[in-house]
Order: C-alpha cells, then structure tokens, then sequence
C-alpha cells in the first residue's frame, strides 16, 4: 500500500514539473527534442493582401500572445489550407526543434471545453485523409469530419 502511494506522490509530482511557462505542457522525447502541448489558433506571420502565406510563416499563436511557427513541410502547414479551420481553437502535441518550430504529431480541434479528432472525407468514395483537399478519386472537396474525444 505505501508503495501504491509513493507511486501516486511521484506521479503528481511529475505532472507539475511537467507544466512549464506559457502554458505549454513540456514532455522529455525519445528523440531528444521537446514534446508540447501548444494551444491556440493559425497565424499567418505576413503582411495581408499578398495571397497564400508562405508555408515557413504559417504558425499557431496561443492566448498568451506567442507563436510557434511548423517546419514547412509539416501536416499542420497543409490544414492551414481549410480556411474556416482558422477560427478554431486547436490543440496541438508536437515535437519542438529549434527555433520553436513544430513538428506536429497530433491535431485536434477545442470546441466548448471538448477535443474533436479532425480528418477530412469524400462521402461518396469513403475515402479519409488526415489533411484538406480534392478526393482523389472524384475530385469532390473533402469535407472536415469531426470526432468527439471521449472526456
Ligand atoms: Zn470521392
């Protein structure tokens, strides 16, 4: 029993160490980098007016005012695609790199308190993608589907 309990001191303890500045959940990785938990909504980090943002400027800034930009390649810079995703409040676990820069491992949308999996699917082809676009089956637009996470 008082193993049980030294067990559980030892949890609570971590989980505090773990809660870092800006609200960022900091997480030790198996590949050295950081893992976070960054919440907040897409920024484009130029001037307006000058078409699509540059995928090295798309990056999510959270409540406190701070921006993390992804690499340019990552799965989160081609969600910034779905225009009304951006009024989202989303979750983000990733890896930090240098420079602040994310590679996104999981997306999720926070709606009234709630994690919603996103993914993007052609009703007619039953086909599911984790980023926005055309089917490339029938070239419908895929519509966002979203998925409530159980609390
Ligand atoms: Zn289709």
């Amino acid at each position: 029993m008082s193993a049980c309990i030294r067990a559980r001191s030892v949890e609570v303890s971590l989980m505090v160490m773990l809660l870092a500045v800006n609200g960022a959940l900091v997480l030790p990785s198996s590949r050295g980098l950081p893992l976070v938990l960054v919440r907040g909504r897409f920024v484009c980090a130029e001037p307006a007016g000058e078409g699509a943002c540059p995928p090295e400027r798309i990056g999510i800034r959270t409540s406190e005012g701070r921006v993390y930009f992804f690499l340019p390649a990552d799965s989160a810079v081609a969600l910034f695609a779905d225009s009304r995703l951006r009024a989202e409040e989303l979750q983000i676990v990733a890896l930090r790199h240098d420079g602040d820069r994310l590679e996104s491992i999981r997306v999720r949308l926070v709606r009234g308190g709630r994690l919603y999996d996103i993914a993007y699917v052609c009703d007619v082809c039953q086909i599911k993608s984790p980023v926005p676009g055309v089917c490339p089956c029938c070239q419908k637009e895929l519509a966002r589907e979203e998925t409530p996470i159980a609390p």
